[in-house]
């Protein structure tokens, strides 16, 4: 193996991976017009399903656009040594490793952003606002961008700075050190996301005493599940688009409501969402998702340890000096089609999952709410429900509309 037949392998993933994602995308794309199933035919009134319909045309032919500039970006990056030439700059700093790789990444990140933040403004304050999402203004939407990159900055290069540590002194052993550090990590994340992260972002206060504090307080005693965390989120200042989720364990978990979930949905309707989440805590999806996560993560700093210090990662990127830096991102453009495998995995149990969650809610609660908010929230959010089959089965985490309709109907 030269250098040279490693680089043209990244490229070839890199296109392979670009084409496949195309023909899905395409395929989706030409099922966006069918006929709707009977079960779904009250989900739009008429105008709505018009509007719908081009809401998914404009973001398909947006995201065309998007990942064809990203591409052709990329590959151009490539073959021009550009990540030579930014390994030289950051040489040019210092010449210690870490803060190498810290120059290194900093640039590639920020550089990336800059370029891919006209696509996401277009997205956000053209596309979302022309089809009545976006409530976000243009203030909001830097200083997301500022705390975004300042988090990265801090937690990313923190992280980042310790596992190169890690790999100066323990060598090839670095992978378990790093395994250790990252599972640390994904635990208290997990654990104090919503206290810590959360409110960097959006403003969290508890459910208000009342009747629907009441109905869920109810509900959660029938099924002896002691929930007194349960939050609202301002969600409806940057969009109009609701959800909820589920987060912590232990004495730490909590439920946090969107305010436009609370809106748009009757108190039975958000009971039965919350008899869903509560569904995903008690069939213990969210330790497995954990645990899953955190053995992924350390199967894949394996695989990187057996390959990081091999020249080979670095010259085929261009690169004459090899480093921890140059390697990783090589390492990261050759996993890729393994990661797509381990993401498709996920996505099956996820799905599995989420009809179990959905079982839960109907088997405790009531399946008819259940069923009504799941179409008012894709009608709020003018989802596609014709999606094609092999898109499902690579991209969706949570089976159609139509199939949670039909099995929490059964
Ligand atoms: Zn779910």
């Amino acid at each position: 193996m030269t250098s040279q037949i490693l680089f043209y392998i990244i490229i070839a993933i890199i296109i392979v991976n670009f084409v496949v994602d195309k023909i899905l995308d395409a395929l989706n794309a030409k099922h966006y017009n069918d006929k709707l199933p009977k079960e779904l035919e009250d989900v739009y009134d008429e105008e709505a399903y018009k509007k719908s319909q081009k809401y998914k045309a404009t973001n398909y032919k947006f995201d065309l656009l998007t990942s064809s500039f990203s591409i052709v970006l990329t590959l151009a990056f490539l073959g021009l040594d550009g990540f030579a030439y930014v390994d030289q700059i950051a040489r040019g700093i210092s010449e210690n490793p870490i803060i190498i790789a810290l120059v290194f990444f900093g640039i590639i990140m920020i550089g990336s952003d800059i370029l891919t933040t006209p696509f996401s403004y277009y997205s956000t304050f053209v596309i979302e606002e022309k089809f009545g999402f976006n409530k976000t203004s243009k203030k909001l939407f830097f200083l997301d961008k500022l705390k975004g990159w300042l988090m990265m900055t801090i937690l990313g290069g923190g992280i980042l700075a310790l596992i190169i540590w890690f790999y100066q002194v323990t060598g090839t052993q670095f992978w378990l050190y790093a395994w250790g550090l990252m599972a640390i990590f994904t635990l208290f994340m997990n654990m104090f996301y919503s206290k810590l992260i959360v409110p960097l972002f959006n403003k969290q206060t508890p459910l208000e005493a009342g009747s629907l504090r009441n109905s869920i307080s109810k509900y959660a005693k029938t099924v002896g599940f002691k929930l007194d965390k349960i939050f609202v989120i301002d969600g409806s200042k940057r969009s109009t688009k609701a959800n909820a989720y589920f987060s912590g364990f232990g004495s730490e978990k909590r439920v946090t409501l969107y305010d436009t979930l609370i809106n748009d949905l009757e108190e039975d309707e958000i009971v039965a969402v919350l008899a869903h989440e509560v569904g995903h805590y008690k069939k213990k999806h969210i330790i497995f998702n954990l645990f899953a996560s955190i053995l992924l993560t350390g199967i894949t700093l394996y695989i990187l340890s057996l390959f990081i210090s091999n020249p080979l990662l670095s010259n085929a990127l261009g690169v004459d000096t090899p480093s921890f830096h140059i390697g990783l991102i090589a390492f990261g453009l050759l996993y890729a089609p393994i990661s797509e495998v381990t993401g498709l995995i996920m996505n099956l149990f996820s799905r599995k999952f989420e009809y179990q969650a959905d079982d839960y809610a109907k088997n405790t609660f009531k399946a008819e709410p259940l069923i009504s908010s799941l179409k008012k929230l894709s009608k709020n959010s003018l989802s596609n429900l014709t999606p094609h089959p092999a898109y499902v089965f690579m991209h969706y985490s949570h089976p159609t509309l139509l199939q949670r309709i039909q099995n929490l109907k059964k």
